[in-house]
């Protein structure tokens, strides 16, 4: 382990990116990206979370993001265990704060997959239970992780194709409670290509005593080409068999890691003036291929544990907190945007429009709610931690995705034609279209300038491509609306609630 420790302090922007530097095998259509920090589907995703890292070492900054461990040593909060109430939210700060530096479309932060690891140390007991031999890395990959100021990305999803092939596997997708069960044999689903052997599912094909060789894919890959180390884990598979119920944590630049991205959606190429987001970058999907990866011992949390999904709720508890806290945020912004539309284009006096609006605010109200509700209700773990009611954050977070869409079309609705009619920096600038554009479009309240960048923003949050990147992200990532509901109808304890309308209507027990 101590050969891979890399000097124990913050990194800057830049440090963050010579760390990605590291010969990894990215694919982008059909050819390999030399360097992710340049190519133009990646970099601007990556200088995003390089300012983050600058603003660690900002002292305006730095109690943000930063804290200092009881040893005296200022770490990133990503991997800070919360053990009070004050830990919560000093995490959440961390997480509004950036959240609103990206206006929430950016959803695997720096901090944000660190906390599912944190959740197998908060439940540290249970997987010492259940993989004791394994168990044992938890801790110590948090602290490696601390020091290096690691930041993780999180495929545990599985690829559609291969789970409709065999009969084995077939027809499962994501996992309920109520599977058919009894561990199928997933060698029903191995391909021989190029000499090497590929699963269908994710699992070890061989075992050493120093590790184990992993082959497989995972998806979604958010932020795999742009990180530094992939949390990799078959926790979405119903019934895994002891080969594939691996939880394990590896660098990008894993030999035998092959990554291969999506269509970007952002538009580096174009200004801020006509794409305040998506000329910044984003976070790229991508399918994980591995082929005969090495995995050292160190980087196992837990092997052979088939049951481990089952417990994801609770540990990935802090992980949906961190969404709920994005998606909070994110409403409280869109209430911002959606007042001065209607101010900029004078619609605000106006009974229905104020209506509409009021939903946007009561959305964000209510998360805002959850989001204090989950604090306030907040459960000890076994393993010594603070944990956001996971009830109640599931609860929020269904309530969240089921609306997102309503929401998205409100901005729309509200800026009528706004988003449509937007002028380029080249249209105002021209000797001739600019004092026309700044007389038709000049309001009471904004210039034409700042009420065009407005709508620019509109478009780019509600109606461009990487918006329906985004809300799809929101629908289904962290698993889609009917999972969540199925989770709070199993999870929920209505016993004491069916106990009084029993007696109450004097029903035989
Ligand atoms: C942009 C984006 C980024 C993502 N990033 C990541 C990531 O970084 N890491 C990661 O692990 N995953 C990520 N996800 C994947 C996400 O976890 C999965 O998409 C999600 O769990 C759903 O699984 P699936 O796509 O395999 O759905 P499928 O199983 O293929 O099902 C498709 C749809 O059918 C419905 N459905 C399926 N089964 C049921 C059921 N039993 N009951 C009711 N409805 C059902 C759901 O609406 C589901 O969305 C991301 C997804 C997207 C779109």
């Amino acid at each position: 382990m101590t050969s891979e420790k890399l000097a124990t302090r913050l990194k800057t922007g830049d440090e963050f990116r010579e760390s990605l530097r590291d010969g990894r095998e990215v694919w982008y259509r059909g050819q390999t990206i030399d360097d992710v920090t340049r190519h133009p589907s990646t970099a601007g995703g990556i200088d995003i979370l390089a300012q983050a890292f600058d603003a660690q070492h900002d002292p305006a900054t730095q109690n943000t993001l930063t804290y200092v461990r009881e040893d005296g040593i200022r770490a990133t909060k990503a991997w800070m265990m919360p053990r009070t109430p004050e830990d919560l939210r000093s995490r959440r700060e961390c997480i509004e704060f950036l959240a609103r530096e990206t206006f929430g479309v950016f959803g695997r932060q720096m901090d944000m997959i660190a906390t599912t690891q944190v959740g197998m140390a908060a439940y540290l007991p249970l997987i010492e239970r259940h993989s004791p031999e394994y168990a044992v890395n938890i801790l110590p990959y948090i602290e490696y992780a601390s020091e290096n100021n690691v930041v993780l990305a999180g495929p545990v999803a599985d690829p559609q194709g291969w789970r409709s092939r065999g009969s084995a596997l077939g027809r499962r997708g994501i996992p309920l409670y109520d599977t058919d069960g009894g561990g199928p044999d997933a060698r029903e689903l191995d391909l021989e290509i190029d000499g090497t052997v590929l699963p269908g599912g994710m699992r070890v094909m061989r075992r050493s005593p120093e590790g184990v060789w992993v082959s497989g894919a995972k998806v979604v890959g958010s932020l795999a080409p742009q990180c530094n180390e992939m949390l990799v884990s078959n926790i979405a598979l119903p019934d895994p068999t002891p080969d594939s119920a691996i939880w394990m944590i590896i660098p990008v630049n894993s030999p035998g890691v092959r990554l291969v991205c999506r269509e970007m959606t952002a538009t580096p190429e174009e200004s801020f003036h006509d794409h305040p987001i998506t000329s910044r970058g984003e976070e790229l999907d991508s399918l994980v291929i591995m082929e005969d990866v090495f995995v050292p011992n160190w980087r196992i949390m837990s092997l052979g544990w088939t049951e481990i999904g089952r417990h994801y709720g609770l540990i990935g508890a802090l992980e949906h907190w961190h969404t709920l806290t994005k998606l909070c945020v994110k409403a409280e912004l869109f209430v911002g945007v959606l007042q001065l539309v209607v101010d900029g284009i004078g619609t605000s006096h106006r009974p229905g429009v104020r209506q509409l609006v009021a939903e946007v605010i009561e959305y964000a109200q209510v998360l805002r709610a959850m989001l204090i509700a989950s604090e306030a209700a907040a459960i000890a773990t076994e393993g010594g931690a603070l944990w956001p009611n996971p009830m109640i954050i599931t609860a929020g977070r269904s309530y969240a995705l089921g609306l997102y869409p309503t929401i998205i079309h409100r901005l729309q609705e509200l800026a009528g034609q706004g988003p449509i009619l937007r002028w380029s920096r080249e249209d105002f600038d021209h000797p001739v279209l600019g004092p026309r554009l700044e007389w038709f479009y000049e309001s009471e309240s904004l210039s034409a300038r700042d009420k065009n960048i407005l709508m620019n923003l509109v478009w780019d949050l509600t109606s461009s491509s990487h918006a329906g990147r985004v809300e799809i992200f929101e629908n289904v990532n962290g698993f889609p609306l009917p999972y969540l509901r199925e989770r709070m109808y199993n999870d929920y304890d209505s016993s004491g609630a069916v106990s009084h309308v029993r007696r109450f209507l004097r029903m035989a027990d």
